[in-house]
């Protein structure tokens, strides 16, 4: 995997100043890079068998949602404020300055569905465990997190539950 790293771009100062933005876009364009990067995930789809697949909006929703289609599981998308129609469960989480919230739809799932939350990249894992409260506010049993990219240093891993897994292909 780290081979694969000449593929992501760091861009400094993006979004915010003093954040060194990890660009993994140049990985989609190459179908076969692309693919080498998910077949740790595509194991893990077929050895946990998940109901559902949640993707963190927005560059979540590229893997989740092409693992969701290549295996037939169902997607469910994890949306920021006011994107979802109906009823929605939502929760605020902190971020580095200030805060953010997440939405997910009522009744988007049967209750205790096994669900996997997938997301670009885990950082302080603020979002992710966000994610994963929702899915269970909504009725789900969370399974695991699975990202591309991982920030160890920011121990994001401590801020998820440890009875979980929690997979990334990439580490910084
Ligand atoms: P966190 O909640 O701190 O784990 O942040 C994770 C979310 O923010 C993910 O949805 C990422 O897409 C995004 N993110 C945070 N830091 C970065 C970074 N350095 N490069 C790219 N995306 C990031």
């Amino acid at each position: 995997m780290e081979n694969l790293k000449k593929y992501i771009n760091e861009i400094n100062d993006f979004p915010k100043e003093g954040i060194v933005f990890k660009d993994i876009n140049p990985i989609y364009k190459k179908p076969k890079i692309w693919n080498e990067l998910m077949l740790p995930l595509q194991k893990l789809i077929s050895t946990t068998n998940p109901d559902y697949i949640a993707g963190i909006e927005s560059r979540g929703f590229i893997s989740a949602s092409a693992l969701a289609f290549k295996y037939e599981v169902g997607f469910i998308p994890i949306r920021k404020p006011n994107k979802l129609p109906g009823k929605v469960i939502g929760l605020n989480y902190k971020l580095e300055y200030g805060e953010d919230r997440l939405e997910i739809q009522q009744n988007s799932f049967e209750k205790d569905s096994k669900i996997i939350v997938i997301d670009d990249l885990l950082a302080t894992g603020g979002t992710a465990a966000c994610a994963g409260k929702l899915i269970r506010e909504a009725g789900g049993n969370l399974i695991g997190y699975a990202f591309l990219v991982e920030l160890t240093e920011l121990k994001g891993r401590k801020n998820l539950d440890t009875n979980l897994f929690v997979e990334s292909l990439i580490q910084y």
